[in-house]
């Protein structure tokens, strides 16, 4: 079974103080989240702590939405993944189209951050998804599957434990528009397949597929409720804490 993964990836919002408040107000109206359904928190940087202090003890799992791939060095800004394991992270997404579009990231750099990620022990969320002119041009599956391949290039399945795969269409990402159902299930069942093929039906049948993309209260239980689909990735959506409840209250473990 697959434990449905909800997470809120804040992006540039909130800072530490409004983190404790978001977390005051998720843990009121928890006992919404259906047993079985995991809730995890993205927010920037200098908010990490204030959130794990503010949820310990609680079934909430803080991540982080960007790190580099070596252990220490002169890299100013950087972040290494060791670092976000000690701040008390468990998860770190790799390559959102965000990162993709805005500041340069590939294929290549999602690989050698996937692979630290799994160095400190942390879970990758592999983001991956088709701009609209590549969707226009029937070009999605050659899209997701050279993204997959690129960030897995060369990886065990043994190294990718707890590996997480976000599928978020660029053309959903902020817009309003989300994906259909059928578009999101259709994806999600092709990057399934793919892990199929590049590992085995074991690794494909555990690994969790998240879909992204305009995620609110009211398109979520339709689009959880998709076969392959094993969770959310919001953004705007997790800004507040009633509205990402309401999509975690429309999720349940298949
Ligand atoms: C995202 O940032 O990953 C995202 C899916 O954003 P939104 O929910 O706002 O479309």
């Amino acid at each position: 079974m697959r434990a449905p993964l909800i997470a809120g990836n804040w992006k540039m919002h909130h800072g530490p103080r409004a983190a404790e408040a978001f977390a005051r107000a998720l843990m009121e109206g928890f006992h919404a989240v259906p047993a079985g359904v995991e809730v995890l928190l993205i927010p920037p940087f200098p908010a990490i702590a204030a959130l794990r202090s503010a949820l310990a003890g609680r079934p909430v799992a803080v991540g982080a939405q960007l790190c580099h791939w070596e252990v220490k060095g002169a890299y100013t800004g950087e972040v290494a993944p060791e670092m976000l394991a000690e701040a008390g992270c468990s998860y770190v997404l790799v390559a959102h189209s965000e990162r993709r579009q805005l500041f340069g990231e590939t294929d290549e750099s999602a690989r050698r951050r996937l692979a630290a990620v799994r160095r400190a022990g942390l879970r990758p969320i592999l983001c991956v998804g088709e701009t609209l002119a590549e969707r226009d041009a029937g070009q999605t599956e050659a899209v997701l599957e050279r993204q997959l391949d690129g960030a897995l290039l060369g990886l065990e399945a043994r190294e990718l434990g707890g590996l997480v795969v976000a599928y978020e269409p660029v053309w959903a990402i902020g817009t309003g528009r989300n994906a259909t159902p059928e578009q999101a299930q259709a994806a999600h069942a092709h990057i399934r397949g793919w892990l199929r093929g590049r590992f085995d039906a074991a690794f494909a049948g555990a690994t969790r597929i998240q879909y992204g993309g305009s995620v609110k209260p009211e398109n979520a239980r339709v689009l959880l409720g998709q076969a392959d689909v094993d969770g959310a990735l919001v953004g705007g959506a997790s800004l507040e804490a009633a509205s990402l409840l309401a999509i975690a209250a429309a999720a349940a473990p298949k």
